[in-house]
C-alpha cells in the first residue's frame, strides 16, 4: 500500500487530481530539457494560472481559490515532485502577492490582485542585497519621495524570476531608522530605469532564473507603496513565514521523487544474487528516507493547520522549513547512494534532485537563521504547557 495523501474535502482531492494531470501533461515532458538549457518556463506558469493553481491560498473575493494552506501546500508539493524550479516559482509568486493581499487598500487590491492571482502577471520578491542577505535590515537600496512618486536607486540581489517577472515586490529604505526605515513597493517590470543583470550561473534550479535587479532612478507612483512608510520589513518578514512553508512543501516533493526513484532502482538492481532492496543495509537506508519524507510532510502540515486556524505559526514555519529542507538534502544524497555509480550520472534525475535541494537550505532564510528564529521564540514564549484548542475556534 503506497502512502496516502489525506485531503480535507472532496474538492481538495479533486484539486490534487487536476494538479497531477497538469504535472504529467505539461511539466514532466519539459523538465529535463529546460533544466539542461536553463530555459525559464513562462508558458507553464500561464497554464498553472489558467487552471487556478497560482492563487489558491487567497480569498475567492480577491480572485483566489479560497483554499486553506493545508491544501495549497500539497498542490505545491505535487508540482515539485516533477519540477522543483516551478514549485519554487509558484511559492515565490504567492509570496510576491502576499503584501498586497494583506496590506493593500481596496483600490490597490481591485486594481492589481486579480491579474496577479490569475497568473496573467508573474511576481518576484526583492528583499536581499549583495551585503544584506541574512540581515535584510542592512539594505541600502533607497526610495526617496518626489511629489506624487518615489524614486528608487540600488540593486536587489538574487531575485528569483529576475528579468522574467511582470512585477517586483521591492523592499527599499525610506529612512535611516534601521529595520523601521524600510518600505514595500510593487514595481511594474516595464518601469523606466529598471533592468536585470546577467542571470546567476547556479548549481541547480536552472529553469528558475535568478538575477540582480538594478534600479537606476526608477520612478514609481506613490500609490505603489504598500501599507505605510516604515512597514516594509514587517510586511516582508510576515510574508516569509508563509513562504517558508511553500519551500518546505517543495523540498518534500523533491525528496518524495528521490525516494521513489531509489525504491524502483533497488527493486530491480541485483547484486550477490538478489535485488539490492533485500540487503538490509539498503532497505534500512530506504526506510530512513521514507521516515524523513513523511515526517517532513507532517511537520509542514501541522504548521499549515495553525495558520489556517488564524493562530501564530512563525516558529512552526521555521521548524517546517528547517526539517523539510535538511531531510530533503539527506534523502536526495542517499538516493544517489542507493543508485551507486548510476546515481552519479545524468541518466537518472537523482543527481539533479541533490543539486536542487541544496539551495532550499539557503534561501528564504538559511537554516542557521531558522534555528535563530526558533531559538529566539523558545526564549520568548515557551513558558507553560502546550495550549489545547479546537481547530474551529
Ligand atoms: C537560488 C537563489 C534564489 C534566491 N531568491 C531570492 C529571492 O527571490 N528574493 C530574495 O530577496 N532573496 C533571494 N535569495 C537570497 C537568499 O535569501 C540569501 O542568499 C540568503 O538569505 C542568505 O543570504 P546571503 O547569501 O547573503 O548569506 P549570508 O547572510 O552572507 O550568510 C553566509 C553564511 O553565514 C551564516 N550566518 C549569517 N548570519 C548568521 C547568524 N546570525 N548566525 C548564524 N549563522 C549566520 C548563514 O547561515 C550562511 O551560512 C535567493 C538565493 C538563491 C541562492
Amino acid at each position: 500500500m503506497p502512502a496516502t495523501r489525506l485531503m480535507p474535502t472532496q474538492e481538495s482531492a479533486d484539486l490534487i487530481a487536476l494538479t497531477r494531470d497538469i504535472v504529467d501533461k505539461e511539466l514532466r515532458p519539459r523538465v529535463d530539457q529546460a533544466e539542461r538549457e536553463a530555459a525559464f518556463p513562462r508558458e507553464v506558469f500561464r497554464t498553472l494560472g489558467r487552471a487556478g493553481l497560482l492563487g489558491l491560498p487567497y480569498p475567492e473575493e480577491q480572485g483566489g481559490g479560497g483554499q486553506p494552506y493545508e491544501v495549497y501546500l500539497q498542490v505545491v508539493e505535487e508540482i515539485a515532485t516533477a519540477w522543483a524550479s516551478v514549485g519554487v516559482g509558484v511559492s515565490v509568486h504567492a509570496l510576491s502577492c502576499f503584501g498586497l493581499a494583506t496590506q493593500g487598500t481596496d483600490e490597490q487590491i481591485n486594481a492589481w490582485l486579480p491579474d496577479m492571482l490569475a497568473g496573467d502577471v508573474l511576481g518576484a520578491y526583492c528583499l536581499s542585497e549583495a551585503h544584506a542577505g541574512s540581515d535584510p535590515a542592512a539594505m541600502t537600496t533607497r526610495a526617496v519621495r518626489d511629489g506624487d512618486h518615489y524614486v528608487l536607486n540600488g540593486a536587489k540581489a538574487w531575485t528569483t524570476h529576475g528579468g522574467e517577472a511582470d512585477f517586483y515586490k521591492v523592499m527599499a529604505r525610506t529612512s535611516d531608522d534601521g529595520g523601521r526605515g524600510i518600505s514595500c513597493f510593487l514595481v511594474p517590470a516595464d518601469s523606466e530605469g529598471l533592468s536585470a543583470d546577467n542571470p546567476e550561473d547556479k548549481m541547480g534550479l536552472m529553469g528558475s532564473t535568478t538575477a540582480t535587479m538594478l534600479f537606476d532612478n526608477v520612478r514609481v507612483p506613490a500609490d505603489r507603496l504598500l501599507g505605510v512608510e516604515g512597514q516594509g520589513l514587517a510586511i516582508a518578514l510576515s510574508g516569509l513565514d508563509a513562504g517558508r512553508l511553500g519551500i518546505a512543501a517543495v523540498a518534500v516533493g523533491v525528496a518524495q521523487s528521490a525516494l521513489d526513484v531509489a525504491i524502483d532502482y533497488a527493486q530491480t538492481r541485483e547484486t550477490f544474487g538478489t535485488t539490492i532492496i533485500k540487503h538490509q543495509g539498503v532497505s534500512f537506508l530506504l526506510a530512513d528516507m521514507a521516515a524523513a519524507v513523511e515526517s517532513a510532510r507532517a511537520t509542514y502540515l501541522a504548521a499549515a493547520r495553525l495558520k489556517d486556524a488564524g493562530l501564530p505559526y512563525g516558529r512552526q514555519a521555521s521548524i517546517a522549513k528547517l526539517v523539510a529542507t535538511d531531510n530533503a538534502m539527506r534523502v536526495a544524497t542517499d538516493a544517489v547512494q542507493v543508485l551507486g555509480g548510476a546515481g552519479y550520472t545524468k541518466d537518472f534525475p537523482v543527481e539533479r534532485y541533490m543539486r536542487e535541494v541544496k539551495v532550499m537550505q539557503i534561501f528564504e532564510g538559511t537554516n542557521q537563521i531558522q534555528r535563530m528564529v526558533i531559538g529566539r521564540a523558545l526564549d520568548k514564549d515557551n513558558s507553560g504547557r502546550i495550549q489545547v484548542r479546537p481547530a474551529e475556534s
